[in-house]
């Protein structure tokens, strides 16, 4: 069956056809049939060069070798044991090395679970229930952070089968925003346990803190007894060595993690300062279990990617997102669009917007419309990224120049076609 039977066949099983909801792109999505190194191949024939990368966890490509190697060794000799393991330990110490706030780890399955178990911990130990998050972050989909983003006094479910009595807990300003934040916390200082935050909003395309955001953030955490939580799903082992936290020189009390942290496999954590993670159980309180927690296969994998990404790993990989980003830019300037190209590191997005943006709100004003346009486009090119505006676009090691030179040419083409030039 190709792709297009295949999804209608799916759609008979699986809700919406896939299992997860962004997947489900129009008019179908692609079927994949294998992926290697930079690239990925679809059951109809095709062949994309992947900047969507699984949403970011393969910084190594798909197939690295090493992983494959290691995670073959681990699996010879089970998958599973609901006991420990010294490689947790090892892994637990890759972590808590590269790591400034992470003094302790615990490994749950997924970023969802990771936020989920974080803010319960912020709650337990401050002994409040509110948490502020920034209109238009994505933690993951658990009932604490669903919530509507928008002005800072909606609190509505972003899901049915949520309670308000949940969300009603979950206050949201936008991102960059110093003084709508300290007007809430002002107002509500005595009730709140957390901040969560993405250092970089990688969930409304890719925009960075203005200078001194986070150490705003830190300062008033600080002052006003909340415990500041960097979501770095994304950011963790992407940005530099150490993360964000390395990148922008600010240490949050809690991290969490995911997608590269198991080196291609299903994982989450969250690690930060040892008086916070001893309240989890067993040792403290604050509960939090998991039948696959720290689950061997996923914890090799994670040895395995972490020790490949050291400085020069970074370095190489960094040039050549400057490389793209540097490139694309100069496409649209070439083709006079009034359109911007963001991005650090090995993340990049294109803004169908020319104005400044800061935070969710500036995003939605881009054309979303040319955008799925020009993503479509780009699957004709052969090159797939995710399929949003609001999401960003990763580069691993195993992209080479070649590749990218091909990506800017597809591009170009694309950008060409959404916008009648
Ligand atoms: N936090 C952030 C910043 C994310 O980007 C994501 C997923 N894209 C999550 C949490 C949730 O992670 P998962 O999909 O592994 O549950």
């Amino acid at each position: 069956m190709n792709s297009k039977e295949l999804f209608k066949e799916s759609k008979k099983y699986l809700p919406g056809g896939v299992d997860s909801p962004v997947r489900a792109f129009k008019p179908n999505p692609f079927f994949v049939e294998r992926a290697k190194g930079s690239k990925i191949w679809d059951v109809d024939g095709n062949l994309y060069i992947d900047h969507c990368l699984a949403y970011g966890p393969l910084i190594l490509g798909h197939c690295n070798s090493k992983i494959i190697e290691d995670v073959y060794k681990q699996i010879q000799n089970g998958s599973s044991y609901g006991a420990p393991t010294e490689n947790e330990i090892t892994l637990a110490k890759m972590v808590i090395g590269r790591v400034p706030c992470a003094e302790m780890v615990r490994f749950v399955n997924s970023g969802t679970e990771a936020t989920m178990s974080a803010i319960r911990l912020a709650r337990g130990y401050t002994q409040k229930n509110k948490i502020i998050k920034f209109s238009g972050s994505y933690h993951g989909a658990h009932d604490y952070v669903l919530v509507k983003s928008g002005s800072g006094a909606a609190t509505l479910p972003d899901s049915l089968g949520i309670p308000e009595d949940t969300t009603k807990n979950t206050l949201s300003v936008p991102f960059n925003d110093q003084t709508a934040l300290s007007n809430l916390i002002a107002r509500e200082k005595d009730e709140i346990a957390a901040i969560i935050v993405e250092p970089v909003m990688g969930n409304i395309g890719c925009v960075e803190p203005k200078e001194g955001f986070l150490e705003f953030l830190r300062e008033i955490t600080e002052k006003n007894n909340i415990i500041l939580i960097f979501d770095e799903v994304i950011t963790g082992f992407r940005l530099s060595v150490g993360g964000a936290q390395t990148h922008y020189s600010v240490t949050p009390d809690l991290v969490t993690f995911g997608k590269i942290l198991g080196g291609g496999y299903p994982i989450g954590a969250f690690a930060g300062k040892r008086e916070l993670m001893e309240m989890i159980a067993p040792s403290g309180s604050v509960y939090q279990a998991g039948t696959f927690n720290g689950n061997p296969v996923s914890v090799a994998a994670g040895i395995s990617a972490l020790n490949q990404l050291d400085h020069s790993f970074y370095n190489e990989l960094n040039k050549k997102g400057d490389y793209l980003r540097n490139q694309i830019s100069e496409t649209i300037y070439n083709l006079d669009l009034n359109l911007q190209t963001v991005g650090l590191s090995s993340m990049f997005q294109i803004y169908f917007n020319e104005n400044p943006i800061l935070n969710y709100e500036d995003a939605k004003k881009s054309d979303t419309e040319k955008f799925l346009v020009y993503f479509r486009e780009l699957m004709k090119n052969g090159v797939f990224i995710p399929p949003s505006q609001f999401e960003c676009n990763f580069i691993s090691n195993a992209h080479n120049y070649e590749d990218l030179e091909k990506v800017v040419i597809a591009i170009e083409n694309s950008l060409k076609i959404a916008w009648n030039k």
